[in-house]
């Protein structure tokens, strides 16, 4: 959300809360409060995508309860979603089973590439990158859902420009666009959280990771929002970077009414992705993380005030920590 517009509706309302204190205005003035709270809050519209479906076991769930759950809440929610596939983690007939209960649903089906490389190591070449995008491209393309989007393992894009080049041209000649996230996010952080402490004590409150769960997506959402109006992409329709993991499975749920309580509207990718930032080309090194952070790191008075890399578990470790101490 355009931070002056934050500031304009908020500066309303403490503006109305002191003349209601004061006698000026009747009560009824709420009702005239929550319209403005919620015509600022419904303009952030986000869509979901999931990375990295998979097969193992986690904890009491097996791969088909977990894609059965993340599933029956999409449906719930009306929602189309694209799951990126990651080769070697679905290289299997129940990997299959996986991917065609996603196609039949109506979702669609994209390219991770096979082996979850980081193309920014010095020991992965752009052209044994490239295979692997083929490699996988050759597993899933037979699925009607697949569509020709590529969402780079880690969001690393490469850290030379003859790499990043090489890879870019690559995808051209194939016809695929790059599967971009607006919203960057560490869901799989909050994901090996729980699991590590329900596996060590499966009675452990789960409530707490849940809660820390959805107020750092809220936390992500609000953040790249606010940097779109930045780049000039107030309105924007984000796509949000979630995983197939075992925290979805249990709390997805929860995480889509909490951002729908807080005024988010949930979309589908593929009305996302029509959004033009989707088709922008940033030109920095090293590439990658979220479309929105890459177009402010070209913009000199932004670049500096962002982190890098822009997500990671490291900065989610106090925080979840002094949640666990508050309790
Ligand atoms: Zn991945």
């Amino acid at each position: 959300m355009n931070p002056c517009f934050v500031f304009g509706y908020q500066s309303i309302i403490i503006m109305l809360l002191k003349k209601i204190s004061s006698g000026v205005f009747h009560p009824g003035i709420w009702v005239l409060l929550l319209a403005i709270h919620l015509s600022a809050s419904a303009q952030i519209q986000v869509a979901l995508s999931f990375d990295d479906p998979h097969t193992n076991q986690t904890l009491d769930l097996n791969w088909n309860q977990r894609n059965e759950s993340i599933l029956r809440i999409l449906k719930k929610f009306e929602l189309s979603s694209t799951l990126y596939v990651c080769g070697f983690r679905i290289d299997s007939e129940s990997g299959d089973s996986l991917l065609k209960t996603w196609d039949l649903a109506g979702h669609e089906l994209a390219n991770h590439s096979y082996s979850h490389w980081y193309l920014n190591s010095k020991k992965i070449s752009a052209l044994a990158f490239v295979n692997d995008i083929k490699r996988s491209d050759s597993l899933i393309n037979g699925y009607s859902a697949f569509v020709k989007r590529f969402r780079f393992p880690y969001l690393k894009e490469g850290n030379t420009e003859g790499k990043r080049d090489s890879v870019r041209d690559a995808l051209n000649q194939t016809g695929y666009v790059n599967g971009h996230v607006s919203i960057d996010a560490s869901d799989w952080y909050y994901d090996q959280q729980l699991r590590d402490t329900l596996s060590k004590n499966p009675n452990a409150d789960v409530d707490l990771y849940k809660q820390a769960y959805l107020e750092h997506i809220w936390d992500r959402v609000q953040y790249y929002d606010s940097l779109a109006s930045v780049v000039g992409y107030s309105k924007m329709k984000h796509v949000l970077l979630l995983h197939h993991n075992y925290i979805n499975a249990r709390f997805l749920g929860d995480l889509l009414t909490f951002l729908k309580q807080n005024g988010v509207q949930l979309i589908s990718t593929k009305e996302a992705y029509l959004d033009s930032i989707y088709s922008q080309i940033p030109m920095i090194l090293p590439t990658g993380e979220s479309i929105i952070w890459q177009l402010a790191k070209q913009i000199p008075e932004h670049a500096s005030t962002l982190r890098y890399p822009a997500e990671d578990g490291t900065y989610e470790k106090d925080i979840l920590r002094k949640r666990i101490n508050e309790r």
